[in-house]
């Protein structure tokens, strides 16, 4: 069964969000977004798993494929290659985060043999080909050997049932529906994909040179910027589902750390004033010295009339009003006719 995390799916965390990444892959059209949601259609989906592949904050879970569990019981066995009719659902279940730690850590070819025959590959093959070439411009980069694709036409042992084929895949405690997505939005954590990259990072030998990776290029991470016309209004940092993006106790700083960031576009689609954008370049020293920047800083200043802070931009030559005081103050004017 397919099931939405409505705390993970960034269009419930702003219906301004752009993402229909698993719609568009979807072979047989069973998820459909709606503006601020996402409804999928189990008797139509085939469980290839292609959504889960494309979907930047793993918002989307089938029962029977866990891919923590995966990862590790791939590499513990003697498997060399990962086919679709072998081992695995639809290659493109597996994203970029995977194949890089997968990478790292064992030689494996990826079979690609039954893909020409396929009847999902239009929707499915591009997202196989894009992750396989992104996954080897980042091992590149860090000085390691690139994953190969082969058409290996592997096929599973005819003794092993569907069913035990998928279970294959099964964690040992399947993840259930989410008990409550305003928790899970608020708790700001990171995918299992990304920790499963981090760990393995942490653990394989720093590139002797760090290399600049182009932003354009990349789908799961990113470096970002913000420019003048940000005027602190809080949206990024506090839609932005992993803290990728944060602000100092005082709130007078936007800080940035790329490695936590899932490239998901919400701070970008939120931002009415469009201030935060790609660098040009990615740093590979991130994955290995992960760094936190400042992307903005403001000056805070007391409102005269309730005394609170507010983010001062150098815009007011006579009282000092926070937006709200000056809105009522705009308004109390109207109001007696003096505006
Ligand atoms: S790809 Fe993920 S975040 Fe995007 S709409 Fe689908 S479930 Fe939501
Ligand atoms: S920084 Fe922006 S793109 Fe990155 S995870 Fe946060 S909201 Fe998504």
């Amino acid at each position: 069964m397919l099931r939405v995390e409505s705390g993970s799916c960034t269009r419930y965390y702003s219906k301004l969000s752009g993402c229909k990444k698993c719609e568009e892959v979807c072979p047989t059209k069973a998820i459909e977004s709606f503006e601020g949601g996402l409804k999928a259609f189990n008797e139509k989906c085939i469980d290839c798993g292609a959504c889960i592949g494309v979907c930047p904050t793993e918002a989307l879970r089938l029962d029977n494929l866990d891919l923590p569990t995966f990862f590790f019981e791939f590499i513990k066995s003697d498997e060399v290659a990962i086919s679709c009719k072998k081992n695995f659902v639809c290659l493109a279940g597996l994203n970029v985060e995977y194949l890089i730690a997968l990478k790292l850590v064992k030689e494996f070819v990826l079979d690609i043999g039954h893909c020409e025959e396929c009847e999902i590959k239009e929707q499915c093959f591009p997202v196989i080909e894009r992750n396989f070439n992104e996954a080897n411009y980042v091992l590149s980069a860090l000085g390691k050997k690139e994953i190969t694709a082969e058409k290996l036409k592997l096929v599973k042992d005819e003794n092993v049932s569907r069913r035990e084929f998928f279970n294959i895949f099964k964690g040992l405690t399947p993840k259930k529906e989410e008990h409550n997505p305003i928790a899970k939005m608020k708790e700001k954590s990171l995918p299992d994909k990304r920790k499963v990259l981090l760990t393995v990072l942490n653990k394989v030998e720093k590139p002797q040179e760090y290399k600049l990776l182009e932003n354009e290029h990349l789908t799961f991470i990113s470096d970002k910027e913000i420019d003048h016309t940000c005027d602190n209004c809080s949206l990024c940092y506090r839609i932005c589902p992993t803290q990728a993006l944060s602000t100092t106790s005082r709130g007078d700083k936007i800080l940035f750390e790329p490695i936590l960031c899932l490239r998901c576009e919400l701070c970008h689609d939120v931002c009415e004033k469009d201030s935060i954008h790609l660098t040009p370049y990615f740093d590979t020293k991130e994955f290995f010295e992960p760094s936190q920047k400042v992307l903005a800083q403001f000056q805070l200043v007391r409102c005269e009339e309730c005394g609170n802070l507010f983010t001062y931009l150098g815009d007011q030559d006579e009282e000092l009003l926070c937006p709200r005081c000056r809105i009522e103050e705009e308004e109390a004017k109207k109001l007696w006719g003096l505006g």
